[in-house]
C-alpha cells in the first residue's frame, strides 16, 4: 500500500523540476472532427449473439455538448450499444463513426479510449486503499498523454487538474480519505472524476444512479450537469426522476426497444408516445 500524503507533502512533491522547459500544453486535445455539429453517428448497426440480435439495425446520432438520456426496457441493448461504441464488441453490419473522421469499428478499445471516449460500467472500481487524490492521480497516469511528460513526479498543471476534478466531483473536503470510506455514491463521483482526468470528448454512463440514495442520485444529477458543455455524454439510466432532472424540458430522451431506437423526443414527447408507453413505461 502506497503512503497517504498530506497536502504540504504534495506541494513539496509538486513542485516544477528545476531547469526543465515550462509545460505549455500537458494535454493535447484529441483531433475529433466536429465540423458538421455531431460527435457520434451509429447508423443501422447490428449485433447478433448466437442468432438473437441485441442491436437491430440501430441508428443515432448525438449532437457535440450535448447530454443525451436513453432509457428502455432490460435487455433493450443499450449496454451492448456501449460495448460497441467502446470496441469491445464488434458490430455485424453498420458504421460506427467518432466525428466525421474516426470509425470506431476500426480501432481496438485503448485506441477508442486514448480517442476521447470515457465509459463508466455499473459497479464504481476505484483503488480503495488510497486516498481519493491518488486515485485521480492514477487516472492520470494511465493516460498516455499525460504520462509522457509526467515522468517520476507530478506537475503543477497536473494538480491544478486533480483540484479542479475534486471540486467538481464535490469530494474536495475528502480529498485524503481512502477511497473504500466513501459512500457509494460518492464511489461513483470519484469514478467519474477519474473518467475526467483523462479529458474525454464524449462519456459513456450505464446506469450511474443505480443503487445511490435519493440524495446521492440528485448530486450525481447536478455534476452531470456542470460537465455540460465540457464534453458530450450518453447517460443510461431507470431512474425516471434522475432522467427528468438532467434531460430537464427540452433535452432529447432516447428510448430504445429491441435492438433498436422506438422514439426520441423530449421526456414529455416520449412519455407520451404509444409505443413507449406499451413496451416499456406502462408495463
Ligand atoms: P440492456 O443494457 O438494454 O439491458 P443489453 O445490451 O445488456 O441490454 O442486452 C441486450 C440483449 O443482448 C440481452 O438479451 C442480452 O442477454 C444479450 N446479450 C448481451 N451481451 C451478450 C453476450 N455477450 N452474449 C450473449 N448475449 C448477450
Ligand atoms: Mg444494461
Amino acid at each position: 500500500m502506497k503512503t497517504i500524503r498530506t497536502p504540504d507533502e504534495m506541494a513539496t512533491l509538486l513542485a516544477p523540476p528545476s531547469g526543465d522547459a515550462p509545460m505549455a500544453h500537458v494535454v493535447t486535445p484529441g483531433a475529433i472532427d466536429v465540423t458538421h455539429g455531431t460527435i457520434l453517428y451509429l447508423e443501422d448497426v447490428s449485433v447478433s449473439f448466437d442468432g438473437f440480435r441485441a442491436l437491430n439495425s440501430l441508428s443515432l446520432t448525438l449532437d457535440a455538448g450535448e447530454l443525451r438520456c436513453v432509457i428502455g426496457p432490460n435487455g433493450a441493448g443499450k449496454t451492448t450499444m456501449m460495448d460497441v461504441i467502446t470496441g469491445r464488441t464488434r458490430p455485424d453490419h453498420g458504421r460506427v463513426f467518432l466525428g466525421q473522421t474516426l470509425d470506431l469499428t476500426r480501432m481496438d478499445e485503448p485506441a477508442i479510449a486514448r480517442a476521447g471516449i470515457g465509459r463508466k460500467f455499473q459497479k464504481p472500481t476505484v483503488f480503495e486503499q488510497h486516498p481519493v487524490w491518488e486515485n485521480l492521480e492514477l487516472a492520470m497516469k494511465t493516460d498516455k498523454r499525460w504520462h509522457a511528460t509526467l515522468r517520476a513526479r507530478l506537475t503543477r498543471d497536473a494538480a491544478a487538474s486533480i483540484e479542479e476534478t475534486l471540486a467538481t466531483i464535490g469530494l474536495a473536503q475528502q480529498a485524503w480519505r481512502p477511497a473504500g470510506e466513501l459512500s457509494h455514491g460518492q464511489k461513483q463521483r470519484l469514478e467519474i472524476g477519474m473518467l475526467l482526468m483523462q479529458q474525454p470528448a464524449l462519456l459513456l454512463l450505464d446506469e450511474p444512479a443505480a443503487g445511490m440514495t435519493d440524495d446521492e442520485t440528485m448530486a450525481l444529477a447536478a455534476l452531470l450537469d456542470r460537465l455540460r458543455g465540457t464534453c458530450s455524454m450518453i447517460v443510461v439510466e431507470h431512474d425516471m426522476e434522475f432522467v427528468a432532472a438532467l434531460a430537464g424540458a427540452h433535452g432529447r430522451v432516447t428510448v430504445m426497444a429491441e435492438g433498436r431506437v422506438l422514439a426520441q423526443g423530449t421526456l414529455d414527447e416520449v412519455k407520451r408516445d404509444e409505443a413507449v408507453v406499451e413496451s416499456y413505461l406502462g408495463r
